[in-house]
This record gives C-alpha cells, structure tokens and sequence, in this order.
C-alpha cells in the first residue's frame, strides 16, 4: 500500500497538479509529516514543537 501526497503544486507549464509523490505506507504517518516539513514546508498540529 501506498500513501500519495496530494499536495498542490505547480507543474513546468504553472498549473496546478497534485505532487504525487509516492509514500510506503508503514502504519505510521512519521514518514509523510517528515516529507512535507521538508519538502512542502507543512507543519502539521499532531505534535507541537
Ligand atoms: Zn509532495
């Protein structure tokens, strides 16, 4: 099973399309706040730093 980030981005012709990328779903959602942190910079509420 996969997670897909379904997050908006801009594509090379400035349209709007969803990222798409691909997570292996591991029973947590660690590897998927991580990734968009990193990549989306979203900060999700689950846990406050
Ligand atoms: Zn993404």
């Amino acid at each position: 099973m996969y997670d897909v980030c379904e997050v908006k981005v801009m594509n090379l012709s400035d349209k709007e399309v969803e990222c798409s990328h691909k997570f292996i779903h591991d029973s947590s959602t660690g590897n998927m706040s991580s990734y968009l942190q990193s990549k989306h910079d979203i900060y999700e509420n689950q846990n406050k730093v």
